[in-house]
């Protein structure tokens, strides 16, 4: 618990200061890819000046992206939960992946269609999903491998583990798994802090996880992740349904599918 503490106060703090920097620089990345856009546009096709028209917008397109991840992160923009099917959005985010992500690839999914409401933003949903499986993207690009994505209703009892506790209860559970690379117990620790990345510059920021991290808290949902090295890695995230049931919990640890009660 403590450490979930000090993580939300970390989250909490460099997501302000962030937000600020992120909308500023927003302002001024506008006019700079708008242009790089018409220059490129106004300047002969094959020219040595066009290529570098070019290079300013390929940049400065990648700068937005930044600062889109770290807006998301800081939580500056809507984000009205309202009653919400995480299939359904999930389904939405694998379509996309798909057209995005190489064939050799396989994205295996499961998705229970009759899954309870939670309160959820789709568009935080989708950002979540999509952070969830590119990452797993990368985790099994260089091999080829698979990602399964699956999403279920079920019924918790009581998990506690050395990171932290999940209420009893029902939750729809979103996980995707992976078989790649897997994560070395060292980083585990550090996955979900602000920019912490092992990916080369230009392919990770270290804000995907945070982001994550930052919008299930605000779902008062969970994370759970498992991961072994060079077998792969499954995160599992927890949003409580919004009628919640307590039940009672005999064992210690408890997570059944509620589809086959
Ligand atoms: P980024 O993807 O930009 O590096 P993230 O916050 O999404 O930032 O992830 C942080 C780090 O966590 C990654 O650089 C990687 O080392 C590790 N990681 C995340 N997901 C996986 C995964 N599915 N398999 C292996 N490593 C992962």
């Amino acid at each position: 618990l403590q450490l979930k503490l000090q993580q939300a106060q970390k989250m909490e703090a460099i997501g302000s200061l962030a937000g600020g920097i992120a909308h500023d620089f927003n302002n001024i990345l506008f006019p700079i890819v708008g242009f790089a856009e018409m220059l490129t546009e106004d300047l002969p096709p094959g020219s040595p000046e066009r290529a570098n028209a070019q290079e300013i917008l390929c940049a400065g397109k990648r700068a937005v992206d930044i600062v889109k991840q770290i807006l998301a992160f800081s939580r500056q923009q809507d984000n009205m939960l309202i009653p919400t099917k995480v299939e359904q959005v999930i389904k939405e985010v694998i379509k996309l992946s798909r057209a995005t992500i190489p064939m050799n690839i396989e994205i295996l999914n499961d998705l229970q269609q009759d899954c309870a409401d939670v309160m959820a933003n789709s568009t935080q949903l989708h950002q979540i999903g999509m952070n969830l499986i590119i990452n797993a993207y990368h985790a099994v690009e260089e091999k080829g491998g698979q990602i399964m994505v699956q999403v279920r209703e079920v019924v918790l009892g009581s998990v506690e583990t050395a990171e932290m506790t999940i209420q009893p209860g029902r939750y729809v559970r979103l996980s995707v798994a992976d078989n790649g690379v897997g994560i070395p117990s060292e980083n585990l620790k550090r996955i979900f802090d602000p920019y912490f990345t092992t990916k080369m510059t230009g392919k990770g920021t270290g804000l995907g996880l945070a982001v994550v991290y930052g919008i299930v808290r605000e779902h008062r949902g969970d994370i759970r992740v498992d991961s072994k090295i060079g077998k792969g890695t499954t995160f599992e995230i927890y949003f409580p349904l919004i009628e919640r049931k307590q039940v009672s919990s005999t064992s210690a640890v408890q997570c059944r599918d509620w589809s086959e009660t």
